[in-house]
């Protein structure tokens, strides 16, 4: 194999404002694509785009999705016009057996804000091919989790895989004000990264089973899914290594984590 193996990642978003504040995460998304090897093309599972199957984007030129309400009018201009990807799309669509993988055929999607907020921080120019993959939300944890080892290979051919999400995402109980995180964001937070280093996936999958803490800290699962498609497109000798953490508003983890 000629190729390095291209890394994994797992960025906690937050809020879309990330996308055009200056902070210490959307800086660090900023060095982060700075410092990585520079990919042919961007597969991204954002929490933002659930499905009643699993679809991947196969459009030419994705547009750019504003999904979410009542913030600055500036963030509503953003645009962030990187092309797609049909090749990647069907390749895609050939490597997931485990389950069915549709064509977003409708052209419905493109790029929501899961994706972009991070990548037009990562990658400015805009100018490398981006697909995104939904959340099936009929499919139990487990099964994205096999799912996402399927796509394994993509690693080997410069695609960077990115999982955009938040591993303690509870908005209502979101505090403005909050000087520090609940005690049960911080306890999950901890367990979590344990488990990650640990390399104990199958707990971290059968979350619901981890208590109190993680039932607070996933009400709903479409922000932690991404995680699990990191983790199980960690190969053997791969390192992890966490490049963003802390916890925001009380209830939202910043976490994020480079895999190889
Ligand atoms: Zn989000």
């Amino acid at each position: 194999m000629s190729e390095k193996r291209m890394p994994v990642l797992f960025i906690g978003h937050g809020s879309p404002m990330n996308a055009i504040e200056e902070n210490e995460f959307s800086q660090t998304w900023q060095t982060l694509g700075e410092a990585l090897p520079y990919p042919k093309a961007i597969l991204s599972i954002s929490a933002h785009w659930e499905t009643p199957s699993t679809q991947v984007t196969g459009m030419a030129a994705p547009k750019t999705i504003h999904d979410f309400y009542g913030f600055p009018g500036e963030l509503y201009r953003v645009s962030y016009p990187a092309p797609g990807s049909p090749e990647l799309a069907e390749t895609v669509r050939g490597l997931v057996h485990s389950t069915a993988v549709r064509p977003d055929d409708t052209f419905s999607w493109g790029l929501d804000h899961g994706a972009w907020s991070v990548l037009r921080r990562m990658y400015p120019a805009a100018d490398i091919p981006v697909v995104q993959l939904s959340l099936d939300r009929t499919l139990p944890p487990r099964d994205h989790y096999k799912l996402a080892r399927e796509l394994l290979p993509l690693r080997e051919v410069g695609v960077l895989i990115v999982g955009s999400g938040n591993l303690v995402h509870n908005l209502r109980m979101l505090q403005w004000d909050a000087d520090r995180p609940y005690p049960w964001a911080a306890e999950f937070d901890r367990l979590a990264t344990e488990l990650i280093l640990a390399g104990e996936h199958d707990r971290l999958v059968a979350y619901p089973e981890l208590g109190e803490a993680a039932r607070l800290a996933i009400p709903t699962n479409e922000h932690y899914l991404p995680l699990l498609y990191a983790l199980a497109l960690r190969a053997g000798d791969d390192e992890v290594q966490f490049f963003a953490e802390g916890i925001v508003l009380g209830s939202i983890s910043m976490r994020s984590l480079r895999i190889g």
